[in-house]
């Protein structure tokens, strides 16, 4: 079987919000096609324009060959090798950053194929399932430009999520800070005030985590807030430092009792090694596409385990990466919780129309998938409604 053609294609919802958190209001997807007529698919979780001139444009030297000329005519199968194959052969244009993005996008359609042509879900393939089923849990992004609204908002989604049967939810409190929703800058204190109110609202027997999105400039700073939300039985506080800051992420560890979650942005197994060993984070939370697709995301698990931290993947897109989550956690003995953002509850058209027969989620739970490759299809139709052309 050889690899005959890749098309990538740039997605953009008509009402996209520039200021918005949101990244699921566009994607980058790619499908691999093959002499066979199998097709593989992907996407990542970075700006799709960019994604895709990097995966088309044509090589000019050894050091910096094309991402899709590099794959037309090699066995699909082989997604190892063809990592080792594209990350080699990129080097002096990617390594890092974009380049590690391309090549999650086509990674993860090459296991796609992989899956289809022996007629085995993903997990089978990555060594077979380390649990029975899933637990994912609800990001919850709120609405609205005030504080109050902000609030009002969290608080109801929340309570829509339980309702919908999560036993874990994560709330997004990004109010301050470089990342704030619709340039918010709002009190530490009022950060507290909110994550209080969730946690009365959901109860005591659900697990709640809390993403800050970056908020915090140092050490002493997040350290003087954190001690404040330890009353709130927070699974993971996620990203309360700037993301280089690996040695304030060291020290948060360190002093307080809350997991520190990080790694949502990263790229390549060896920036998950860095955020582990020196900046000593609880949980890793590599996004499938981001940090280079499964191929890659396999090996984070395995050092995080091997260094008794947790995995919790990052996953904003729609329901392709969610299904190559939901595929690596079952894999994992680490992995105790998936980001699932329900299309029922998101606010994105992609996330809601893009695939058909999504991973399905049964009380609360997802259950080991069991079609071959990532188990998805995609809706056409939609494919074609929000290309950019
Ligand atoms: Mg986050």
């Amino acid at each position: 079987m050889k690899i005959t053609d890749i098309e990538c294609f740039v997605l953009l919802v008509p009402d996209f919000d520039a200021e918005a958190c949101s990244s699921a209001q566009d994607n980058i997807v790619v499908r691999v096609h093959t002499d066979e007529g199998l097709v593989g698919i992907g996407e990542t979780d970075t700006n799709p324009w960019a994604v895709k001139a990097l995966i088309e444009a044509p090589g000019t030297h050894c050091m910096g060959l094309g991402l899709k000329e590099m794959l037309i005519g090699e066995d699909p199968t082989q997604a190892e090798a063809l990592w080792e194959k594209l990350y080699i052969g990129s080097a002096m244009n990617g390594r890092r950053g974009l380049g590690i993005c391309a090549i999650g996008a086509l990674d993860m359609a090459l296991w796609d194929i992989r899956g289809k042509v022996e007629g085995k879900p993903i997990w089978q393939l990555l060594g077979g399932a380390k649990q029975p089923e899933m637990t994912p849990y609800a990001s919850l992004l709120p609405i609205g430009n005030t504080l109050k609204a902000y609030r009002k908002s969290l608080v109801e989604k929340a309570k829509e999520a339980v309702a919908f049967g999560f036993s874990a939810i994560k709330a997004e409190v990004c109010i301050k800070g470089p990342y704030s929703h619709m340039g918010l800058q709002e009190k530490d204190e009022d950060i507290v005030d909110i994550v209080a109110a969730v946690r009365e609202a959901i109860g005591s027997e659900i697990t709640l985590m809390v993403d800050v999105a970056y908020t915090w400039h140092d050490f002493k700073e997040a350290l003087r807030m954190i001690r404040q939300l330890e009353a709130y039985d927070l699974f993971f506080l996620e990203t309360p430092l700037p993301s280089d800051d690996l040695d304030g992420y060291a020290r948060l560890a360190d002093a307080t009792g809350i997991r520190i979650a990080a790694g949502e942005w990263l790229n390549s197994r060896f920036e998950f090694i860095d955020l582990i060993d020196r900046g000593n984070i609880d949980v890793a939370q590599p996004d499938v596409g981001r940090v280079g697709g499964l191929t890659e995301a396999r090996r984070v698990v395995d050092y995080a385990r091997d260094r008794g931290r947790l995995i919790v993947p990052h996953c904003w897109k729609t329901g392709i990466g969610i299904a190559a989550s939901a595929h690596l956690c079952a894999a994992a003995s680490n992995a105790p919780f998936l980001e699932f953002l329900p299309a029922q509850l998101s606010e994105s058209k992609l996330r809601q129309e893009l695939v058909e027969d999504e991973i399905a989620l049964v009380n609360g739970r997802i259950p080991l998938p069991n079609r071959p490759g990532l188990g998805i299809e995609l809706n056409e139709e939609a494919l074609q409604r929000y290309q950019v052309k």
